[in-house]
Formats: structure tokens, sequence, C-alpha cells
């Protein structure tokens, strides 16, 4: 799985900064959903999801978009392409003061035809690799976090890593939603991705929600989980 932005800020006392984040999947997510995404004119954005992306980043979560990229392993685009795709992405939401944390994409497929990429491999959904490492990167606590995607397999990636998952009716998401699968089911399934955000946005404790900085534990958690300094990273 590749990355682009590396974590910064972490902090140098003895506790760690655990934060919560969504996990946005990226085609029909964020984005519209148009096949094999080859073309950078063909980067359309939902209405909403730059504003729903600097709600989620206002509430002090982590936003971090991982995506299967097989058209890569099948050689109908390069890796460039899928950067330079993400560079588009934060020139949009940083014209809309909204952001992006981290990257991550999975190039690979099992019948890939580069043959580098061609495995299977531990990141591609429905499998949580992209999840694992983003958390191991970025401290995140993965029981306090989210998926959004409009795939089934978003949702049982999300299942898989332990985190609470949302499906979305944008891209493949109302065609998922006619046809349901016997082991996964959505935490709550969302219009699209503001709808997703709001949702996340009542689950939060208030503390949390209004980015206060604090060592502590959130008491009303359960498992009492502390969270992060409040720093951006
Ligand atoms: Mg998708
Ligand atoms: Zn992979």
């Amino acid at each position: 799985m590749r990355r682009r932005r590396a974590a910064a800020g972490r902090p140098t006392a003895g506790w760690r900064s655990v934060k919560r984040a969504v996990f946005l999947d990226r085609d029909g997510t964020v984005i519209e959903e148009v096949g094999y995404l080859n073309r950078l004119d063909r980067v359309v954005f939902f209405p909403w999801s730059v504003d729903a992306i600097r709600v989620l980043n206002d509430a002090g979560l982590l936003v971090v978009i991982v995506t299967n990229q097989a058209g890569v392993a099948r050689g109908y685009f390069d890796e460039s392409l899928v950067r330079e795709t993400h560079a588009l992405i934060d020139r949009r939401l940083a014209a809309g003061r909204a952001r992006v944390d981290a990257f991550y994409y999975c190039p690979h497929h099992p019948q890939g035809v580069v043959e580098a990429l061609r495995q299977t491999c531990e990141c591609r959904k429905p499998k949580p690799g992209m999840i694992h490492r983003a958390a191991q990167d970025l401290d995140i606590d993965v029981p306090g976090s989210f998926v959004v995607g409009d795939r089934w397999l978003d949702i049982e990636m999300g299942r898989a890593a332990g985190a609470q998952a949302l499906l979305v009716r944008t891209g493949y998401g109302q065609n998922e939603e006619r046809r349901p699968e016997d082991l996964v089911s959505a935490d709550y399934v969302a219009d699209n991705l503001m709808d997703a955000a709001s949702w996340i946005l009542r689950r939060l404790t208030p503390r949390l929600r209004s980015g206060c900085p604090e060592r502590g534990r959130e008491a009303t958690e359960p498992k009492g989980r502390a969270h992060g300094s409040g720093r951006r990273q």
C-alpha cells in the first residue's frame, strides 16, 4: 500500500496521542464513481464533499482516504496518476478549507498484468490492511473510528478492523443497499457523505466535538480510551 503523507507532530511526552479517524472510500463516496479513473478530468466532487470533510476536520477527527486502485496492477494507468489525483483532491479541498490527513491506496490485483503488483496482498479491500497501516502511522484509535463507503467491501473492511461502518447511497451504494449481504451490515446507511458526517458527529462526545485539548480519558466511553492532545498531525 502506498502512502503519500507522513505522520508528523507526534507527542514527545510519555503518553501517546490517540485519535479517532474517519476512513473514507474515494470513488463513489468523495468523488463520483466513473469506473476506472484514468484521467484527471474525470475527477468530479459531489457538491457536499468539501463541506462534509471540513465538518469532520473541525470535529477533531483525522480524515484518511483508503482506496483500491487495481487499475494500476491491470495496466490501465500508473501510480503517478493516482498520486496526481490525490494532489488534485488536496487542492480542491484546500480551496474550501478542508483537508485529508493521509491517502492510502492498494495498487495490487491477483490477476494484474504488471508483474510486481500481481499479488494477493493484505491491503486490498475488504481486507483491513490499509486501516492497520494508517493506525500505526497516525496513532489512530480504530474501535473509536468510522469507515464510510459505497460498497459492501468498504463495510466489510470496517468490520474486519473493528470500526463502525457506514454505507452511503452515492456511487454503487443504492444498488448495494438493494442487494444486502448475508454477513455484513452497516451501522448506518446515509444518503451521502454529508449525511454520514452528521451521523458521526452525533456519535461523538461533546468534549471531542469541541476539539478541546484533553489529556484524560473519555468518561462517557465504555472502554475509557484516552484521546488526543488536540494537536494537528
Ligand atoms: Mg467506492
Ligand atoms: Zn494491496
